[in-house]
């Protein structure tokens, strides 16, 4: 039997629980390698809570999304991945294997800004295969008009996020989401929370957890490379069109389906 020892216990493969165990023991490898903020433990756990609501499955209408993300970011001019301290923790290989693929560098962008821990970042994704030339956000030279200049939270890459048509910003915040929307970006983004004001002013939210979400987007990309780019433009009309409230709409209803079912007398 083969055991999984991140950090300080070890998790046996055969826990029934040993997925999400095994992210809870990122995260907190994380916070002791200080590349994750102390309040990520808690947005973890939210994203847990409503994980659970879904049976830590990828629902129907998120694998829409995620089809839709994959076409705006492989049709992007400037597509640029954004990386807090849980997403280094949790998928630094996938991340880096997607920026690959798109031609997008990482911008380290974090909420609770800080020079050590934009550097921890950097270094973590270097360990990982990370390049020099595609990990952004030493500087963060620029800022994120309407949110006020004082705040580090405000703070982005020139030649990143703030110059990026498509930005991929999986578990960022609703107030950074809804200024970069206002900004005219394409923002896609990945949060559990189908109620989050993130998930509500994204342009494509796919409400999945990061691990699975990324892993879709990666087959899903690669699948269109390999395919002739006529075959796959239609679907890129069709996101043009995409109305990311109604597919929000679906992930309650298909949610509300689940309770529906386990709380029926005869379940
Ligand atoms: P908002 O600012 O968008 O209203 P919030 O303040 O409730 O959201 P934040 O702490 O800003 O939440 O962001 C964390 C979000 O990331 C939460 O909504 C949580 O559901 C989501 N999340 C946490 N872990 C994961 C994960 N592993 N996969 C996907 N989503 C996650
Ligand atoms: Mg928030």
């Amino acid at each position: 039997m083969q055991n999984n020892n991140i950090s300080t216990i070890t998790i046996p493969k055969t826990h029934p629980r040993y997925r999400s165990l095994l992210k809870r023991e990122k995260i907190v490898a994380g916070i002791r390698a200080g590349i994750t903020s102390e309040r990520g433990l808690i947005a973890h756990g939210r994203g847990e809570a409503f994980d659970y609501l879904i049976d830590e499955q990828t629902l129907p209408a998120a694998m829409i999304a995620t089809e839709v993300a994959s076409a705006l970011l492989l049709t992007a001019d400037k597509p640029v991945i954004s990386v807090n301290g849980n997403v280094a923790a949790l998928v630094p290989e996938e991340v880096i294997a997607l920026s690959e693929l798109l031609n997008a560098p990482l911008e380290v962008n974090l909420f609770y800004w800080s020079e050590t821990r934009v550097m921890k970042i950097r270094e973590h994704l270097e360990r990982h295969g990370a390049t020099i030339t595609n990990v952004l956000g030493d500087k963060a030279d620029a800022r994120i008009r309407g949110l006020g200049i004082e705040h580090a939270r405000a703070r982005v890459a020139n030649d990143g996020i703030y110059t990026a048509d498509v930005v991929l910003a999986p578990l960022e915040d609703g107030d950074r989401c809804e200024a970069l929307i206002a900004m005219g970006k394409t923002v896609i983004t990945i949060d559990l929370n189908p109620f989050s004001r993130t998930s509500k002013y994204a342009t494509v939210s796919i409400v999945d957890d990061i691990e699975r979400a990324i892993k879709n987007l990666i087959s899903i990309v690669e699948d269109k490379k390999k395919k002739k780019k006529d075959g796959w433009m239609e679907e890129v009309a069709k996101s043009k069109n995409y109305d990311n409230a109604e597919n929000l709409k679906e992930v309650i209803r298909e949610i509300v389906a689940r309770l529906v079912i386990r709380s029926s007398p005869l379940s």
